[in-house]
């Protein structure tokens, strides 16, 4: 070693950044460079004991505690004996490692917070490619480290968004190095979730962009408050119905809907009656308890579709969307008149009883504008309480009268169903070949107590709107079936009995059930049972149709097709369907003979009918000339007034012995 060295080795060792420390083994100083001092914040150490450990070497550095001044430091140790002064001392390299240690720190902090923040963390290179995810990420998407890293971002996409949302999102990021929105991305379980993204980018020393980071939150469950925020907004916290502005905007919409496809809304307008004595015998807790159940049971009556709102008080709205016929809103609120008037159970075992009455406007007939419909319907309700209250009553007065007058009907139709005031009568079937009669048709009648013996065209029509057909159809099908076994047990000679099946009977009840249980009860033969059946009834998921027919013939029994030449008419299309009888509608005979056309369709279809293996029935026959052109072209069956109407049983059976004896 060069001797300068020595010469100035207390100017080297004072250059040095490290400290250099020499203490006896019982850690008192006996050297220092400056360095030292610097680092322990002290300026005179020289015979000042300082705790420090010896028991190290050089080449195993030991990092200790500073305690200094201005606080906590960290030195990293290396230390060797030496002989000073003829006695074991150390001299010591001290190294102040608190800046790098404090960054390393933050640097471990930092990784700690990126691991245990809720908020999901993903680094991506500049070719997007993800290089770091966090613990929430993993947590949020569903996604482990292995299954993500080096993957393209795109793999969250949720499909929600077009190109121009992300074409947007970049301009921002590369414009201002910086985006934040909502995004929907899309979790490994493929379940897409709403997240509130913000993207920065990373740029190196010379500025050019490393990596993007986007830092976000799933924020489904706040999406799920806000819902619940929004749903309090359009609801009544009492009932939870929708409220007057959810109201008004279904209503707005419903109208567009209906004005696009032609189609009829109704708004009713309730009002309890009696409410408030409710509330004021038995306070405003039963008001309330009343108010909830009054709700259940209005939403239980209606369609799904329907809107029912509380406007507040004892005032609830329902909107009726897609009604087919203007009654239908006065069927519902007779039903509704009749549901609220029954009992109310409340708690503490008290029973009130209360009624509504309830005002009607329609779309289009009364306007075009919620608002206007509301105060229709207000002013409908106004007359109707006016008028006593458990009533309804429509904005416009001739609506009201003609849906009431039906109503009546329907209501004492229900109640002539339940009073025994239906009949049969029966028209006779005849051989066109023997002129003998071979069935008969069962025709309903209604003995009104009020009008008399009521046609089934005036009450048919209803009856199949209101559902009541398929009682007054199994009515009369046990009855028809009653009576011609009591016939066949009178020795009567063997007659086929015609029923009548209406469309709405044959599809929405289980015929072939009832038909079944109809026989083996009354135990008529089912080869002498025919059903009469419409083409509307078959040509409606034809399918279905066909394999109900094939049921019915499974029993036994003889099926026709009522009212031919009226509907489709396709006798080729009716070859589908598994039919014995066609019976050509009354008006192809009605003109026979004077009309060339109506006289070549009879014939043709009684030919093509022949072809298709049917027997052909002609209805309505009034004269003699239209039976002998009917005879000349093979028909093989009629019915008219010719031979008779439509008789009682009794009458019937006169007649038959008359004719067939
Ligand atoms: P429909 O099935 O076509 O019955 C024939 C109708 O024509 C009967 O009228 C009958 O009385 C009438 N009629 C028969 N011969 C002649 C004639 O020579 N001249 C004229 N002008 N009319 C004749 P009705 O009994 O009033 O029945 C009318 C319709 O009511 C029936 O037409 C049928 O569609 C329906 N209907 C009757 N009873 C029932 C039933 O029990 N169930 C169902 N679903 N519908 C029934
Ligand atoms: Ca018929
Ligand atoms: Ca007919």
């Amino acid at each position: 070693m060069p001797k300068e060295i020595f010469d100035n080795l207390q100017l080297i060792l004072d250059a040095i950044t490290d400290g250099i420390v020499v203490v006896n083994h019982l850690g008192n100083v006996l050297y220092t460079n400056h360095s030292a001092e610097r680092i322990f914040e002290r300026d005179n150490l020289l015979g000042k004991t300082l705790a420090i450990p010896v028991n190290t070497n050089i080449d195993a550095p030991q990092e200790i505690n500073l305690v200094r001044p201005s606080g906590i430091g960290w030195a990293e140790l290396r230390a060797a004996p030496i002989q000073w002064q003829g006695k074991q001392a150390y001299v010591i390299g001290v190294r102040d490692i608190t800046d790098s240690k404090l960054k390393d720190d933050r640097l471990r902090q930092a990784a700690a917070v990126f691991d245990n923040i809720r908020d999901g963390v993903m680094m991506v290179d500049d070719k997007l490619r993800i290089t770091h995810i966090n613990t929430a990420f993993t947590e949020i998407t569903g996604y482990t480290e292995e299954e993500v890293i080096g993957k393209p971002s795109s793999l969250l996409r949720s499909g929600r968004h077009d190109t121009e949302f992300y074409t947007q999102m970049w301009h921002s990021i590369a414009t201002t190095g910086h985006w934040q929105g909502e995004i929907w991305n899309r979790r490994k379980n493929s379940e897409v979730y709403p997240e509130l993204l913000s993207i920065s980018v990373v740029t190196d020393k010379s500025g050019i962009i490393t990596h993007y980071v986007g830092v976000f939150a799933d924020i489904s469950k706040l999406k799920a408050s806000e819902l619940q925020l929004d749903f309090l907004a359009h609801h009544d916290p009492l009932t939870r119905l929708p409220n007057r502005l959810l109201l008004l905007s279904r209503l707005e919409h419903a109208i567009k809907i209906a004005q696009r496809e032609e189609k009829t809304l109704a708004l009713l307008m309730l009002d309890l009656d009696r409410f408030k004595e409710v509330n004021d015998s038995f306070g405003h807790l039963a008001g309330d308890e009343l108010l909830q159940q009054v709700a259940q049971r209005l939403t239980s009556r209606l369609r799904s579709i329907d809107t029912v709102c509380r406007l507040g008080g004892d005032e609830f709205t329902i909107l009726l969307e897609e009604i087919t016929h203007l009654d239908d809103a006065a069927l519902v609120a007779t039903d509704l008149i009749n549901a609220l008037c029954e009992p109310w159970q409340l708690s503490k075992d008290t029973e009130v009883r209360i009624g509504v009455s309830i005002g009607i406007s329609l779309y289009p007939d009364h306007g075009n504008k919620p608002e206007q419909l509301l105060q229709q319907a207000d002013t409908a309700l106004y007359h109707a309480k006016a008028e006593g209250r458990g009533c309804f009553k429509y904005f416009s007065e001739n609506i009201s009268h003609a849906a009431r007058t039906r109503m009546d009907i329907e209501v004492r139709l229900r109640r002539g169903i339940s009073e025994g005031e239906l009949r049969v009568f029966y028209q006779p079937q005849v051989d066109i070949n023997t002129g003998r009669i071979v069935g008969a048709e069962a025709l309903v009648r209604w003995q009104d107590p009020l009008n008399g013996l009521v046609s089934p065209t005036l009450f048919i029509g209803l009856a199949e709107k209101t559902g009541l057909i398929t009682s007054i159809g199994n009515w009369v099908l046990n009855e028809a079936c009653s009576q011609g076994q009591r016939w066949l047990a009178a020795g009567l000679p063997p007659l086929t009995i015609a029923v009548n099946v209406s469309p709405y009977q044959f599809r929405y009840s289980h015929i072939d059930k009832v038909v079944n249980e109809v026989l083996t009860e009354t135990g008529f033969p089912a080869h002498y049972l025919e059903l009469e059946l419409t083409e509307s009834a078959l040509m409606q998921r034809e399918d279905e149709a066909i394999l109900i027919l094939e049921r019915l013939h499974a029993l036994g029994v003889t099926l026709a097709i009522d009212d031919f030449g009226t509907g489709y008419s396709s006798l080729s299309y009716l070859k589908l369907f598994p039919l014995d009888v066609l019976k050509i509608d009354k008006s192809f005979i009605n003109d026979i003979p004077q009309y060339q056309s109506d006289r070549e369709i009879t014939a043709t279809i009684i030919a093509i009918a022949h072809t298709l293996h049917l027997k052909v029935l002609a209805e309505g026959v009034e004269t003699a000339a239209q039976l002998k052109f009917l005879q000349e072209q093979g028909c093989d069956l009629y019915q008219g007034y010719l031979t008779s109407p439509a008789l009682p049983a009794a009458e019937f059976v006169q007649l038959l012995k008359k004719i067939n004896k």
